[in-house]
């Protein structure tokens, strides 16, 4: 579950959003969408702390905290209640697969290097990289390399995912690989709580419980996928859709 309430974040005088309230229930998939600088990465990065929010209040699963007078053992309790996969894959460059995957199994959950290494190698397995991972981000694909950021999600057994446009750094063919492996995760894992940040609206349709149009720092528009995709009732939202869907006709 994830709740926020009143979220705030200015960046030296500029304010990205000033009042965010919403609440993901364990098992839903929140879909955000919403125009490029809109605040969407701020704003889950807010949530684990990669960035410090200014005021709100967040509870994770079992965590909770309230901006801006954050605690040392909240920030901690806070950060290992979810798992991010960012848009740029975001892998050690000069480790390999496994040892990405196995990195936050040794270094903060303190698994034996043993057991964190045969983890790695069941989590690669799963995301059909198990003949990969001796290899290193180089020597891989931009799919393969988000596939491997995946298992590293995986890895760390925190039932809340957030998702920050897992495709939207691919080359148009490595796109379905990604997605495929998204689909057999939201699947296989009913209980987790996920926010999804993406523009693959056909996947959004598939698997989100609730769209939100999200545009300047402020929540638009939300309802289910249906509502929100096919029948928005927001001018800037059905803006958004009409120009999303001619580029993506163009391309
Ligand atoms: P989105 O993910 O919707 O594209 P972002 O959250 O990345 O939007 O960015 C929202 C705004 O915040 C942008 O104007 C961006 O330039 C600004 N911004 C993001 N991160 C920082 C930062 N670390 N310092 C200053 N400004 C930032
Ligand atoms: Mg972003």
């Amino acid at each position: 579950m994830i709740e926020i309430k009143h979220l705030a974040k200015t960046f030296s005088n500029h304010e990205i959003f000033n009042d965010i309230n919403l609440k993901v229930n364990t098992g839903e998939i929140l879909a955000i969408i919403g125009p490029s600088g809109s605040g969407k990465s701020t704003l889950l990065r807010c949530l684990n702390l990669l960035e410090k929010p200014d005021e709100g209040e967040v509870t994770i699963g079992d965590s909770h905290f309230t901006a801006p007078n954050i605690s040392k053992k909240q920030a901690v309790g806070i950060r290992q209640e979810s798992t991010m996969v960012f848009q740029q894959f975001n892998l050690f460059r000069q480790k390999t697969a496994w040892q990405n995957v196995a990195e936050n199994l040794i270094t903060v959950k303190k698994v034996n290097k043993v057991a964190a290494k045969q983890r790695a190698l069941e989590e690669l397995d799963k995301v059909g990289l198990g003949a990969y991972a001796n290899f290193y981000p180089g020597q891989l694909s931009g799919g393969q390399k988000q596939r491997v950021a995946i298992a590293r999600s995986l890895a760390t057994d925190s039932k809340i995912l957030l998702l920050d446009e897992p495709t939207s750094a691919l080359d148009s063919e490595l796109v379905g690989e990604v997605l495929t492996t998204l689909r057999a995760v939201v699947e296989n894992h009913p209980d987790y709580t996920v926010i999804l940040v993406s523009h693959e609206l056909e996947f959004v349709k598939e698997v989100a419980t609730k769209v939100i149009f999200f545009e300047s720092g402020q929540i638009i528009e939300s309802g289910t996928p249906e509502e929100v995709l096919n029948n928005p009732q927001q001018a800037r939202t059905q803006r958004f859709l009409s120009r999303f869907t001619q580029q993506a006709i163009a391309q």
